[in-house]
């Protein structure tokens, strides 16, 4: 009896979500073929269409393929029923992307900075939403969320409660922006952002356990674990920038010795450039630009500053695979810029030290600088987000 009611109620809750999700991932797709790949019953498909066509949120087109007798009215998802508004927030960059809700990018746009305040960070994530708002078509349900990635520890509510390498503490900058625009916002560490765009979007579509470690200016580390974004039990996972590799090590910002990040990161590059006298032309600050170009030159002294780099990021990611046997390992973030000189070292340090069971099949990969790993998982949290309500109409209905 309890097992027939719970089944009841499962149900009632999911049709209409259910048959939102089948046209979404198989459009364009006819009404009797939902029935068939639901097992719902026609008539139910039926009404179930027709409320979600006058919420506008799917189309019907001309006739598709019969095997004869009739051919059938065809359906998709209309993808630009809305669009989202995914950034990434660095330390020393802003992106954002406007997608529609199939995370297609629209619109783009990215700035730099250096050492700038809170406030003056506030300023400029400001413009850069309001420039996407502008750039969003007409839509049935316009801007649907905003979704920020930051190099930071986010609780369950979204607050961000440390970002040691923007001296960030505390801020709660989902409000912030709520208030500002009336639109859902989503916060959310960076590494898990990056994790979920690849998985969604990008490199980690066919694995199912995935480690993303974003390497800029500090590391983060974002987990995918059974196809599942996880996150720990208060949002806290994925601090993983912060293990220790070197016992007695560099004095770290969060209180520990010998951190990865102070190895492994684009900040360890430029210290230790800045230290060997490598300097920048224009007798600025030297970026990982400029040690790109010249690392491209051949410049040797700069090849092996990033070898050795990519050594210690093969040290932490050894230690991260025998803790999590992942299937793939995702080297994103601005590190993946200097693919060519990092590959290599992180490879053949997990030949030689990863356990011999592990290394056969894990897969290296770096993300494509095109895929935008952390702005589009922004999006693809957002949207979800969006798509929920049509889970909770149709529980409301049940009274
Ligand atoms: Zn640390």
């Amino acid at each position: 009896m309890v097992n027939q009611t719970w089944n009841q109620y499962v149900v009632k809750k999911g049709n209409k979500n259910i048959v939102l999700e089948t046209i979404i991932n198989n459009s364009p797709i006819s009404r009797a073929d939902i029935a068939q790949q639901t097992g719902l019953n026609k008539g139910t498909v039926s009404s179930l269409v027709s409320e979600l066509l006058e919420e506008q949120m799917i189309n019907e087109v001309g006739p598709g393929k019969s095997s004869g007798g009739r051919r059938p009215v065809m359906l998709l998802f209309n993808q630009v029923a809305g669009y989202t508004i995914g950034i990434d927030l660095g330390v020393n960059y802003l992106l954002g992307v406007l997608t529609d809700l199939q995370g297609n990018i629209f619109y783009k746009k990215k700035i730099t900075y250096s050492e700038l305040t809170y406030e003056e960070i506030e300023m400029r994530l400001f413009e850069v939403i309001d420039e996407l708002k502008q750039a969003a078509p007409k839509s049935p349900y316009g801007i649907v969320g905003i979704g920020v990635g930051v190099p930071g520890t986010v609780n369950n509510n979204g607050e961000i409660l440390l970002a040691p390498n923007l001296g960030w503490k505390n801020i709660d900058l989902k409000t912030v922006l709520e208030e500002k625009y009336g639109i859902p916002v989503k916060i959310e560490n960076e590494a898990n952002a990056g994790a979920y765009g690849e998985k969604r979007f990008g490199i980690g579509q066919d694995f199912d356990d995935i480690i993303y470690i974003s390497a800029g200016i500090g590391i983060g580390v974002g987990l995918i674990l059974s196809g599942k974004l996880y996150k720990g039990s208060n949002g806290f996972s994925g601090e993983l920038g912060h293990m220790t590799i070197q016992a007695n090590g560099f004095k770290c910002r969060c209180g520990n010795e010998g951190c990865w990040e102070l190895y492994a990161s684009e900040q360890a590059l430029l210290n230790e450039a800045e230290k060997l006298g490598i300097a920048s032309e224009t007798n600025k600050r030297i970026t990982l630009e400029d040690l790109i170009e010249r690392a491209e030159n051949g410049e040797k002294e700069t090849i092996q500053l990033f070898e050795k780099i990519g050594y210690y990021l093969g040290v932490g990611v050894n230690n991260i695979i025998n803790i999590f046997n992942p299937k793939q390992i995702i080297i994103g973030n601005r590190a993946a810029s200097a693919e060519r000189w990092l590959k290599k070292p992180i490879e053949k340090l997990m030949k030689t030290n990863t356990l011999w069971y592990q290394h056969d099949d894990i897969q290296v990969n770096f993300t494509e600088q095109a895929t935008h790993s952390a702005a589009l998982g922004m999006s693809a949290l957002t949207i979800e987000e969006f798509l929920e309500p049509w889970d909770g109409m149709v529980l409301s209905q049940d009274g």
